[in-house]
């Protein structure tokens, strides 16, 4: 017995087991949808739609359609198949025609449904077995009795969807049947249609061309055109849009706007000494951005600007001349690092070239090491001007004396208090972003908003794009063929084992294991070493530094040589178990080589069975070298929600907007928000009192998670 709720109580926010025609059981069932209540329900939206004829006379011109008809039961059997499975037969007589039903599964009580004489209605697709029209599986109803245990409710939405030309159809999970989610929707609107309010305001929805909120949600269940749905369907991925822009363009207004910064100017003294001195012109990329941060640091207010080229576009350099400009203002620079072996890195690359130019740099890392003290000595008095890290700059004892600028390397790998931290280390610094990740252009706006965006679109010039080739496991030995002639010439090699997880045992065998075959056996000739996360840092840097310096020539590791790690005598690199990589992640290890001017080689070893969708992506990789395009398609393939994961904090886990396809829908909300923010921030005035209520009730908390 279905439980009752008063009337005073009813609302679309009400439990679904109070809906008619759902109660206890099929609540708990629509709850695994993801359903909750009567506006999760509404809001529940077929993923397609089925067109009949209804009420036909039964022909073969139906054949392939869907049809919807009542007729008589005449006859009906049960048949044993030859593998001892039951098969139902039910025939069906209209009075001109004879059609039969078949199950070859079905609940038993079916076996006792069908009398001879029985009025049935049957919805199918109606098809033709030995000349014999037939149903196979027909959603039906025995119309002469009730068979729910709510025989009014059962009469009324039946008879509603019987008569429809146009069925939606649902997602399901296990016991639950179209049958039950239409008829909950059903009643979910007789009862409520007319209190779902809207949540945008008359302006826009007339402006928009949408339908009022609760007639747009009916649209799409009793459509009688699909083909028109998509125009109701718009109406709720703009909603979703639109409070998202609403929220960037309040956290632009509240947050950035006022955020005044050091000016500093371009004196270009030490800026044209390095200049002279780089091994290497500049590309028209790097220049351009250089330029857009000196303009933003000589604007007066506070750079927060994000920059994103490819790995091996060159970022380091381009921080380099962002930090001297502050440091010949008199001011402190720093870069932090997501790990040591990148942190080393940097600061000798950026010691080498800034040799002669009379700028002290630190270099800070965790753990107690020689010299740390003294150098926070320095860094605290402003003696020392370039400070290079990793997390050790967070720490509450590395004070600044007068810090201008911040950079954060591979950004996305800090999570959003960390960024902050860094930041807050001194008043105002200017902060530049570094990401080798590139987020696609057509997400770029959602992710960011109005973070300032750099993008160094243009490789050094140097480069040949590196040779991708996938190969099956089983010739892997043509691989260390090809591999053996570059050892020859000098060149060196990476071969990348996945770890899913740091604590994943299993690889870490793995990659021991291929360790072992190459040292041993393969590459015997040769030094090889193994690199993994478990090992001390101290361990970790003498193998780095050893592969570095060209001693080994060999490095078997995890994938914790992924970040930035600038090698340009190695020119191949090997990926195992290629098809348990992110599209992302393999660009990225696909970077490590080609950066010396001499071809190489990315050989991307498939170990099987590999899914549609690994095999598509290393596709994807082996036909472009674009981080863009590479981007674009890792968004395609996985989905925004799966491409951003979990740590991207504030980004929005859209229901109904997809954001490759509703570009045009993303800017009409973005100009919408804006202009309405701009006028009335605090959304007071009346015509904005709807606005203001959604708003606090569903994005205000999120507003304080936004990245910038
Ligand atoms: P990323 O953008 O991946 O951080 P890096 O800053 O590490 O790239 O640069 C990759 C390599 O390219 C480095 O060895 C660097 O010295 C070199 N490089 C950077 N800019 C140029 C240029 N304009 N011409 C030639 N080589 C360059
Ligand atoms: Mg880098």
């Amino acid at each position: 017995m279905q439980e009752k709720k008063k009337d005073s109580e009813r609302s679309i926010y009400m439990s679904l087991k109070y809906l008619r025609g759902v109660g206890e059981i099929r609540a708990r069932l629509m709850a695994k949808l993801g359903i909750f209540n009567v506006i999760g329900l509404m809001e529940f939206f077929p993923k397609t739609y089925i067109h009949r004829q209804i009420d036909p006379v039964i022909n073969r011109d139906y054949v392939g359609t869907h049809v919807s008809f009542t007729a008589y039961v005449s006859w009906r059997e049960i048949r044993i198949t030859a593998k001892s499975k039951s098969q139902l037969n039910v025939g069906l007589n209209d009075g001109k025609s004879s059609v039969v039903c078949t199950w070859f599964s079905y609940p038993k009580q079916y076996e006792k449904l069908f009398r001879q004489g029985d009025k049935v209605w049957v919805n199918g697709i109606l098809s033709e077995y030995n000349d014999q029209l037939q149903l196979l599986h027909p959603d039906f109803e025995i119309l002469d009795e009730f068979t729910d245990d709510d025989p009014e409710a059962h009469e009324e939405s039946s008879v509603f969807w019987r008569q429809r030309r146009v069925l939606p159809v649902y997602s399901l999970t296990a016991n639950l049947t179209q049958g039950v989610i239409r008829k909950a929707v059903y009643y979910a609107f007789k009862e409520f249609a007319t209190t779902v309010q809207d949540n945008l305001p008359d302006f826009i929805i007339r402006k928009m061309g949408f339908l009022p909120r609760s007639k747009a949600l009916g649209k799409l269940h009793f459509t009688l055109e699909p083909e028109s749905v998509q125009k109701a369907f718009s109406r709720f991925a703009f909603e979703e849009l639109f409070y998202q822009q609403l929220m960037w363009a309040r956290h632009q207004r509240f947050h950035t706007q006022e955020r005044c910064g050091i000016v500093f100017e371009n004196k270009r003294l030490l800026t044209s000494e390095l200049f002279h001195k780089l091994p290497f012109t500049l590309t028209g990329a790097q220049i351009r951005v250089i330029r857009e941060i000196i303009s933003d640091f000589a604007s007066g207010k506070q750079m927060s600007r994000l920059l994103q080229g490819d790995v091996g576009s060159g970022k380091t350099i381009v921080v380099l001349f962002a930090m001297i400009v502050a440091i010949e203002n008199g001011y402190q620079a720093a870069l932090m690092a997501p790990t040591e072996i990148l942190a080393d890195q940097h600061y000798g690359n950026i010691s080498k070239l800034l040799h002669g130019i009379g700028i002290n740099i630190a270099l800070i890392k965790g753990g107690v090491s020689k010299g740390k003290q003294e150098a926070k000595k320095g860094i605290a008095d402003g003696e020392i001007q370039l400070i290079i890290g990793t997390h050790a700059l967070l720490q509450k004892d590395v004070i600044f004396a007068k810090l201008g600028f911040v950079a954060v390397d591979e950004q996305h790998r800090f999570g959003v208090e960390q960024r902050a931290l860094l930041a807050k280390k001194d008043e105002r610094p200017h902060l530049l972003y570094l990401s080798a990740t590139p987020i696609p252009r057509s997400l770029a706006m959602t992710v960011y908003g109005d973070l300032e965006v750099s993008i160094l679109d243009e490789v050094p010039p140097n480069r040949k794009p590196v040779n991708t080739l996938v190969r099956s496991q089983a010739k892997i030995e043509t691989v260390y063929r090809d591999t053996l002639k570059e050892l020859v010439k000098g060149r060196q090699v990476y071969v990348v084992c996945p770890l899913i997880e740091e604590s994943d045992k299993i690889d870490l065998i793995d990659a021991q294991r291929i360790h072992k075959h190459l040292s041993e056996k393969v590459f015997k000739d040769f030094n090889v070493e193994l690199l993994h996360g478990k090992m001390s840092a101290k361990d970790k840097e003498r193998i780095m530094q050893s592969f570095v310096s060209g001693a080994v020539q060999i490095l078997v590791s995890t994938t914790v040589i992924e970040v930035g790690v600038d090698v340009p005598n190695a020119s191949i690199m090997i990926v195992e178990h290629a098809e348990r990589f992110g599209l992302a992640q393999l660009h990225q290890l696909r970077g490590r080589v080609g950066r010396g001017g001499e071809q190489a080689w990315c050989f991307l070893i498939e170990h099987f069975p590999s899914s549609k969708i690994a095999k598509e992506r290393l596709a994807t990789l082996a036909g472009t070298t674009d981080g863009f395009v590479i981007a674009e398609k890792d968004l395609e393939l996985r989905g925004p929600g799966e491409y951003f994961g979990t740590e991207q904090a504030g980004m929005p886990n859209f229901r109904f907007a997809n954001l490759l396809r509703d570009q045009h829908l993303l800017k009409l909300a973005k100009m919408e928000a804006y202009q309405i923010i701009q006028t009335d921030p605090e959304l007071a005035a009346e015509e904005h009192s709807l606005l203001k209520s959604e708003y606090q009730a569903q994005y205000a908390e999120r507003e304080k998670l936004i990245l910038y």
